[in-house]
């Protein structure tokens, strides 16, 4: 072969340009590394994902008549890392020009420039055509340590690309965010009409052999039967399986959660009316403009029927869609790449604690952590809100270390590459990067959890209590955090009515909360 080219895991991208023309002297590699299975302990179900992607992904350009060279853990147990396995491979096959996708992630990009750099052959990083915003003009929308508002981007990125908008430059629907149509929460007459989340049945048993030969580390529950799209005719399915049952209230109940579901005998609470979409998108197994022009087409096709058997879209669910993908999906990117290596090691508030042991066994007697926890256990997933609002918001006001939070989640969630998964993580999240993504601390009381679940009805604590033993954590931890941050917290004018009604408090009230705090903090294993 001439030329060698590599594939990365999450770079499925079966519309690649590489893929136009055959060319007979090339080779693609796509290789299953210790160096990624083994860089954070990893959910198992999120490793049988990426590697039984892989295999089908190297089955299909080969009966497309590329040459391609597929590795397993078998065939790459001889080699420390991929510029090692590289090297030989150049050598053994005489290659004379090396071409790869750029990572998405910082430390695989600035491992394959560092290998290219020492290379006697030449070499290219090419696009990986994924994303709406190439790489090169990320510096045109983002600076490096700069406060940007996703808001402003997500317009800016309407306007570009022509999505939603009118003929004279307006909004369609007349608004550019329909955000407060989309804070509902689930009624108990809402949870039969919830539908059924569409699985498959991907056979990994062979994958799950080869781990635990391998004695690859991981966490959560295994199943040999992989309910996650490894493929694009399955993205596709679940792209219109969304569009035709989810999307019509996808907005509405985006922040919703319910435990409800999993009582009555079926697991239909896990997903709602979220797309899952995100392993498929991350691997790039599709795009986000397959996404966004189906979603469109799917509301306009409606839209041009009198009568329609399905139920009714409405434009809030479209932009509220939309808005993830256009918007903060690209959005956490531009932040990642403009702020790396430096945002990794932020910690704004001076996080220091450990994550407690039931992280990974959900075994606390807090029933939103508990929920929250065995669900990501179980399907290597949770929905926005229970990411951010739940488990995040517990270690925001715990004041978890974010490298350890970091690396929780990079691990149990099946869409979790670092690219997206830190800025949400540490920034939105945590609030470690002072501000860069998010324009404040998403910090929450029990009330909140409250007012978007039914989690707090069958819970061991009174989400109306503040203090004493069977108070909610959370009531006395939201407290105890914003005095603690007053000095970074307390200038954001959004953060005014909270000081004002810690003042109303009287010192004893104060004294009572904070030391009900402090006990929590002393031993989170117990909670
Ligand atoms: P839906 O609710 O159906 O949304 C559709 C799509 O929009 C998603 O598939 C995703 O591609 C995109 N999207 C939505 N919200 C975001 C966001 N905040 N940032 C980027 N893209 C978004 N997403 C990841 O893809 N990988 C991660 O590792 C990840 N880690 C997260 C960690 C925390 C602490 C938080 C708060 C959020 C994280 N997210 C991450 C964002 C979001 O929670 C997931 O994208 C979403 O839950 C995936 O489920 P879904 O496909 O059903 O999403």
């Amino acid at each position: 072969y001439q030329r060698l080219r590599l594939i990365l895991g999450d770079q499925l991208n079966a519309s690649h340009s590489w893929f136009q023309d055959k060319d007979p002297d090339t080779l693609y590699l796509i290789a299953e590394l210790r160096q990624e299975t083994d860089y954070v302990v990893h959910h198992v179900q999120k490793i049988c994902a990426f590697f039984a992607g892989m295999q089908q992904f190297a089955q299909a350009l080969n009966t497309a008549g590329f040459n391609v060279l597929h590795l397993d853990l078998d065939d790459t147990q001889a080699f420390n890392d991929l510029p090692h396995l590289l090297t030989v491979l150049l050598d053994v096959h005489q290659i004379q020009h090396f071409e790869y996708q750029l990572p998405d992630e910082y430390r695989v990009r600035q491992q394959l420039a560092e290998f290219s750099a020492q290379l006697r052959i030449s070499s290219q990083g090419v696009s990986s055509e994924h994303f709406y915003l190439s790489d090169d003009e990320l510096p045109r929308y983002f600076s490096a340590g700069k406060k940007h508002r996703m808001e402003a981007f997500y317009r800016k990125m309407r306007q570009r690309f022509a999505i939603l908008m009118d003929g004279d430059g307006q909004p369609e629907g007349g608004q550019w965010n329909f955000d407060a149509n989309n804070r509902n929460k689930l009624k108990a007459s809402d949870l039969s009409s919830v539908p059924q989340p569409l699985v498959f049945s991907n056979d990994v048993s062979e994958i799950l052999v080869r781990l635990e030969r391998h004695n690859i580390k991981t966490m959560g529950q295994a199943h040999s039967s992989l309910l996650w799209p490894v493929n694009r005719q399955q993205a596709k399915e679940l792209l219109d399986y969304f569009c035709r049952y989810c999307l019509p209230l996808f907005g509405t109940f985006q922040d919703a959660m319910t435990g409800q579901l999993k009582q009555r005998g079926n697991n239909r609470q896990w997903s709602l009316y979220h797309s899952r979409l995100s392993f498929a998108l991350n691997s790039k197994i599709i795009s986000p403009q397959l996404v966004v022009d189906t979603v469109l087409a799917h509301y306009r096709a409606q839209q041009g029927q009198l009568l329609c058997a399905e139920p009714r879209i409405d434009i809030a669910q479209v932009e509220g869609f939309i808005r993830q993908i256009l918007g903060w999906r690209e959005f956490v990117r531009g932040v990642y790449w403009l702020n790396m290596p430096n945002y990794a090691s932020l910690n704004a508030l001076s996080a220091q604690r450990s994550l407690p042991s039931w992280f990974w066994t959900g075994k606390t007697q807090m029933k939103c952590m508990q929920q929250a926890i065995e669900q990501s256990l179980e399907f290597a997933y949770a929905h926005h809100i229970q990411r951010l609002m739940i488990t995040g918001n517990f270690c925001l006001l715990a004041g978890i270390d974010p490298d350890a939070v970091d690396a929780w989640y990079l691990g149990v969630y099946i869409d979790a590459l670092e690219w997206v998964e830190m800025p949400n993580t540490r920034g939105m999240s945590q609030f470690a990067d002072g501000g860069i993504v998010g324009s404040k601390a998403y910090a929450a009381s029990g009330s909140y959890v409250n007012k978007m679940s039914d989690y707090c009805g069958s819970c061991h604590y009174k989400v109306s209590k503040i203090t004493g033993a069977d108070a909610c954590p959370l009531n006395a931890l939201y407290w105890h955090f914003m005095q603690q941050q007053q000095a970074a917290l307390g200038n954001n004018p959004r953060n005014a009515m909270v000081y004002a009604n810690w003042r109303k408090k009287t010192p004893e009230q104060q004294q009572a909360i904070l030391a009900r705090a402090e006990e929590c903090l002393a031993d989170l294993e117990q909670l």
